[in-house]
């Protein structure tokens, strides 16, 4: 006998879950194509050459202690990652207008964000892009918003539905919060272009729409850490109000270590105080303070000249394989005559590629082909190698022929 007898099984997570199944199938030929993890052309994780020699150092740092860090974390975590991604010259930071957390990955960040604009905020409302990543709606819920999807992707086009997306911003309450993907939408890999988010920025000013920006992929879209944040420093130059949720899972490899920072952009330095201060209150509760080896592996990276370079070039080589995969897809599918047009391949950006293929194809392939992808046909390009191209297009080919 159980207290918990009458509870129910739960479902496995749709992005997760897919590697559960993977984990299970004997077969030698299987490929994990689901979770948005970078693998190695021999298809093995990777932990950048920086990081281990950041943990080297602090490993060999006789007076590094095991204290408890403040509830907001390390303060130069916080300090060089608000720098990363609004640049050094920022003029939010620069007038001290710029309270930032350290957190739990971008996850972590993007739940502590939500659950302080559910107590503070005056609207409620968070706007979220439809598609996408499939936390974003549970976790806002349960922070005490509400989700609302806009307009994203067009399935015709397999590009951005720009009219749709001006649309649902234009008839959101005036204030209402807006999920943005600052660059390598996830799972569509379709960004707005420059123009275009001038064009968003300026509609959602002009209604008083709060951005909340989500950075999971700052240098994994283009290669370059400062190409991949210029939507969100349009955001800042205006002078405008913002949040911002960051992770270094994908861009510095740290995944497992749960290392990203929550920055909230304000009005002036004596707001940003009383931001920081019911930030606190928020954390203090739910986790007490965060953990500290991952953020003193970004610290010790961030705050050393060329430990930083060492890490852009790591950085740009990750980004640069995954757009090969992309070219030796699209070709692979060309060569066998493939039916349909295939150059989302090589136009959609990031980690991911938004396939175009339906559940019931995505099933038939994991079925014949021993190849696991998410049910909305998303494929982690970082998952695929030289060696799986072939496989994965003689897949796609028998799904659709
Ligand atoms: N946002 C988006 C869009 C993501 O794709 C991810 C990772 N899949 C995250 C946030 C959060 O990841 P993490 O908590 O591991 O940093």
């Amino acid at each position: 006998p159980s207290v918990f007898a009458g509870i129910a099984q739960g479902p496995e997570d749709p992005i997760l879950g897919v590697t559960v199944a993977y984990n299970k199938d004997p077969s030698p030929v299987k490929v994990n194509l689901g979770v948005g993890a970078y693998r190695t052309e021999e298809g093995k994780p990777l932990v950048l050459n920086v990081v281990k020699r950041a943990e080297q150092m602090l490993i060999h740092n006789e007076s590094r202690v095991k204290e408890y860090l403040p509830i907001t974390g390390l303060a130069d975590f916080n300090k060089l990652s608000a720098k990363l991604i609004f640049g050094a010259d920022s003029p939010a930071i620069q007038e001290n207008r710029v309270a930032t957390v350290q957190c739990l990955s971008g996850t972590g960040s993007l739940r502590v964000g939500g659950e302080f604009l559910a107590r503070h905020y005056h609207e409620r409302t968070i706007y979220i892009p439809q598609p996408t990543w499939g936390n974003h709606p549970k976790v806002f819920t349960l922070a005490g918003l509400t989700a609302r999807s806009y307009r994203y992707y067009d399935p015709a086009t397999r590009g951005l539905d720009f009219q749709g997306l001006l649309e649902d911003l234009s008839s959101a309450p005036s204030g209402a919060i807006v999920l943005l993907h600052a660059c390598a939408h996830n799972p569509t890999g379709v960004d707005p272009t420059l123009e275009q988010w001038e064009q968003i920025r300026q509609l959602m000013r002009s209604k008083a729409l709060l951005p909340f920006f989500d950075s999971a992929y700052q240098g994994f879209a283009s290669g370059s850490l400062d190409k991949d944040a210029q939507s969100v420093r349009m955001f800042v130059a205006d002078g405008g109000e913002l949040l911002m949720a960051q992770s270094y899972a994908k861009n510095m490899g740290l995944y497992g270590e749960r290392v990203g920072a929550l920055s909230i952009v304000c009005g002036s330095a004596d707001i940003a105080v009383k931001v920081e201060s019911q930030l606190k209150l928020v954390i203090r509760p739910m986790y007490s303070n965060p953990p500290l080896h991952g953020a003193s592996i970004v610290a010790t990276i961030l705050k050393d000249s060329a430990m930083f370079d060492e890490w852009t070039v790591e950085l740009k080589a990750m980004a640069d394989r995954i757009i090969s995969m992309r070219e030796q897809l699209f070709d692979a599918l060309k060569i066998r005559e493939t039916p349909g047009d295939w150059s989302h391949i090589i136009k959609q950006i990031g980690m991911f590629t938004f396939t175009g293929l339906n559940s019931e194809q995505v099933a038939f392939m994991r079925q014949e082909y021993h190849i696991y992808m998410t049910s909305d046909g998303r494929i982690s390009m970082a998952g695929l190698s030289s060696r799986t191209v072939p496989h994965l297009a003689d897949a796609i080919h028998a799904a659709v022929t």
